[in-house]
């Protein structure tokens, strides 16, 4: 039976080591809590790293004992540790990736390094894994993980989950390895971000740096569908509703009152990071008092800053600025008996935090950038007397779910200052209403309906997948057509041609039919029960001087003219072409930036062809093109087409499946066969009746049932046909 594999930079436990012997006591973080309902199942296994350097003589008992609670040890050394997770992951990706870009470094040896460790978590995964296995990879220190296992397990279904921001195209370029972390996610069958401007942001990120293809927020890389998609990530809900009522929390609240009497809290929890935006913080809190002395002795600020990664220059930096700073302010407006600021740089354990939650009147969560945050549903969670107020940073992925917060942008400070206001002076009332709606995402939301979203998506995506993986047409079911086609009496083969019929050339018009084709396709058309349709996107000028003396029916521009064998060729009524006006501007800029690139004009659409470009240039300015292009195209209603080293816009009436619709209609074929090599033959693929041959040329991921490799097996088969 296949299991699910979760992997992390950090397993789920905390080893220590006391007397000689080790031991070991799983964390509760909501992450761990969700993932249980997981990992802790059958044969499924957490890997990760046991987070504390393991002499070698130990590490086979440590792996042992943790194979008991279906957690599996990677062990790393200090000084991978330094280069791989506080070195590449922690000053290079994490500044970039919450937009501090200043403070990344780009040290070559810190990349050595983080692709060894991915590796070697490779080589852990390998150890377990076995076919049909579900691989979930998590967070931004495993960037590579997803493809070095795909480069193994082609077959496997890997999802990943990144719980810090993506940030925008023009951040993440100035990574030296950019283009290797993208492939490296790209390994995976479905990538999770937790909002989606961070899905907008990998996207644009991966088709601006590598030459790929998107539809919607799925990206064709060579031969596979990667999805991107959003997952707001929940926290253990019901811990926090049933904290309130342990004796532990309810005595701890009642200290919290005492101390602070009738007093308003304003509660302030973050991981000492530069990216929480504490000291601006601390400013708009200084900024009240200073401007309203009626809250001197009345309002405090209870800020819990949690040790984090101080070996790091900037977060030591960070550390002694809020020292300052608090001491300032408290040195200013203090009383004998009252403190402004109640400042605690150490962690708490939970019952602590439920309490001060519970206890605190206002939250004030405004990071500069925050993948989701946590905290703040925390606090929602906790108060389950449905008062108190949410103040959130909008930079937070929490704020897009959370709207019933008090939303502001961290670096306004006028703005938090009236927020903090806002918040001080709020009825009762107000805060209720506020408070049940929260609450009720809050709830909806959590945990184990974040993990359970993710995982049916992987599954679906995963069948998606293998449902579109067509079959190779082999001598079997050659065979198989042969048959079908000698007991039917009526039939249609709908022929797509470049890339289909002929091989594609540098030039277009160099791409003329062959004496063989002509040969090949003569002999299939003498049989009178057989009617050979070409399909084109081709001008019908260039069908007609290529096969308009032959008793073939044509269909050109992607269905903007037909023409029976020996008739007229004839335009969809009801065409307009005044769009090009605007249109052709554009794809001008375009051509005189991109050398080797070209202009075809047809009827009713304009297409960008780019196949003489130099490699990877032309996929990158066509999706530069195609986004650029996307609002234009909408409001225009015209369609955006990228095809086979081409982008072409087109009418939207118009399509490839429409005019295979229509040709059929009420004609009664018996023997539908359709051969495509593009974007634009998906559409026939998909309007045909299911009882059709459809064959995708060139790739297995496709609408089509079948698929052959290249234009000689085409012909191969069509060969078959007429002999
Ligand atoms: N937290 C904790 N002990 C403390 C303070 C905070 O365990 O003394 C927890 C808090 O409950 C929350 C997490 O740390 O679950 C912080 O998560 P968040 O997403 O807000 O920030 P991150 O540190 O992940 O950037």
């Amino acid at each position: 039976m296949s299991k699910t594999i979760i992997v992390s930079n950090r397993l789920p436990v905390k080893i220590t080591k006391e007397n000689e012997e080790y031991e070991f006591k799983l964390s509760e973080g909501g992450l761990a809590t969700g993932l249980g309902s997981i990992y802790q199942e059958g044969n499924n296994i957490w890997i990760g790293w046991c987070g504390m350097e393991v002499a070698e003589e130990d590490q086979s008992l440590i792996t042992e004992k943790l194979h008991q609670k279906n957690l599996s040890p990677v062990f790393l050394s200090e000084e991978e540790i330094h280069f791989y997770y506080e070195g590449f992951s922690n000053e290079t990706l994490w500044p970039i990736f919450h937009y501090m870009s200043t403070y990344a470094e780009y040290e070559q040896q810190y990349w050595d390094y983080y692709q060894k460790v991915n590796e070697k978590f490779k080589e852990a995964v390998l150890a377990l894994a076995e076919p049909g296995d579900i691989i979930w990879i998590h967070d931004y220190q495993l960037l590579l993980l997803p493809n070095l296992i795909r480069n193994e397990l082609p077959d496997s279904s890997i999802g990943f989950f990144q719980h810090i921001p993506f940030p925008s195209f023009e951040l993440f370029r100035l990574i030296p390895w950019r283009a290797e972390l993208l492939n490296g996610m790209l390994g995976s069958d479905l990538i999770g971000f937790h909002t989606y401007d961070d899905v907008r942001h990998f996207t644009s990120s991966a088709t601006r740096i590598l030459p790929i293809q998107t539809t919607a927020n799925i990206i064709h890389k060579e031969d596979r569908n990667i999805t991107i998609d959003a997952f707001p990530m929940g926290i253990d809900n019901d811990k926090f509703n049933k904290l309130t009522k342990n004796p532990t929390v309810i005595q701890q609240k009642e200290e919290f009152n005492d101390i602070f009497g009738k007093n308003k809290i304003i509660l302030s929890i973050d991981r000492l990071d530069y990216s929480k935006g504490i000291l601006q913080r601390l400013m708009a809190f200084d900024k009240v008092l200073a401007d309203n002395p009626k809250y001197i002795n009345k309002i405090s600020l209870h800020m819990i800053v949690v040790p984090s990664r101080d070996t790091i220059p900037q977060y030591r930096d960070l550390r002694d600025d809020i020292d300052k700073l608090v001491g300032n302010i408290n040195a200013r407006y203090r009383t004998p008996r009252w403190h402004p600021v109640h400042y605690f740089y150490r962690s708490f354990p939970i019952e602590h935090l439920s309490a001060l939650y519970s206890r605190a009147d206002i939250c004030l969560v405004t990071p500069m950038r925050d993948g989701m945050n946590l905290v703040s549903k925390e606090f929602i969670a906790s108060k389950t007397d449905e008062t108190g107020v949410l103040i959130l940073s909008e930079m937070a992925g929490a704020s897009k779910e959370l709207i019933d917060a008090i939303i502001v942008n961290p670096n306004n400070l006028g703005e938090m200052y009236r927020a903090i206001i806002e918040a001080l002076e709020m009825s009762e009332e107000e805060q209720k209403t506020r408070m049940r709606s929260l609450r009720e995402v809050v709830k909806k939301f959590d945990i184990n309906h974040w993990v359970k979203i993710f995982m049916d998506q992987l599954h679906e995506v995963k069948a998606l997948e293998q449902s579109r993986m067509a079959k190779h047409a082999n001598k079997d079911l050659i065979l198989q057509f042969k048959n079908q086609l000698s007991s039917s009496k009526k039939r249609v083969f709908f022929l797509d041609y470049d890339g289909t019929l002929v091989n594609f050339k540098a030039n277009p018009i160099d791409a003329s039919p062959d004496e063989k084709l002509y040969q090949l396709l003569t002999n299939l058309n003498k049989d009178e029960r057989n009617q050979i349709v070409i399909i084109s996107g081709r001008k019908h000028e260039t069908l007609e001087e290529w096969f308009g003396h032959l008793p073939f029916d044509l269909i050109a521009e992607h269905g903007a003219w037909q023409k029976k064998a020996g008739g007229k060729w004839l335009e969809t009524p009801n065409l307009s072409d005044k769009w090009k006006l605007a249109v052709r501007p554009m794809l001008e800029s375009y051509s005189d930036r991109t050398p080797g690139s070209f202009i075809e004009e047809k009827r009713f659409s304009l297409a960008w062809h780019y196949r003489k470009v130099e490699k990877g240039l032309g996929e990158l300015r066509a999706n530069e093109l195609i986004s650029n292009m996307r609002y234009l195209t909408r409001e225009k209603d015209l369609q955006l087409l990228p095809g086979n080293k081409v982008v072409e816009i087109k009418n939207s009436e118009i399509n490839k499946g429409k005019a295979a619709s229509n040709y059929i209609f009420g004609k009664d074929f018996d023997f539908i066969l359709a051969m495509g090599d593009d974007h634009t033959d998906e559409d026939i693929f998909e309007n045909l009746p299911a009882s059709a041959i459809t064959i995708k040329v060139g790739s297995s991921v496709s609408e089509a049932q079948y698929y052959l490799r290249d234009v000689d097996e085409v012909r191969n088969l069509l060969h078959h046909f007429s002999s």
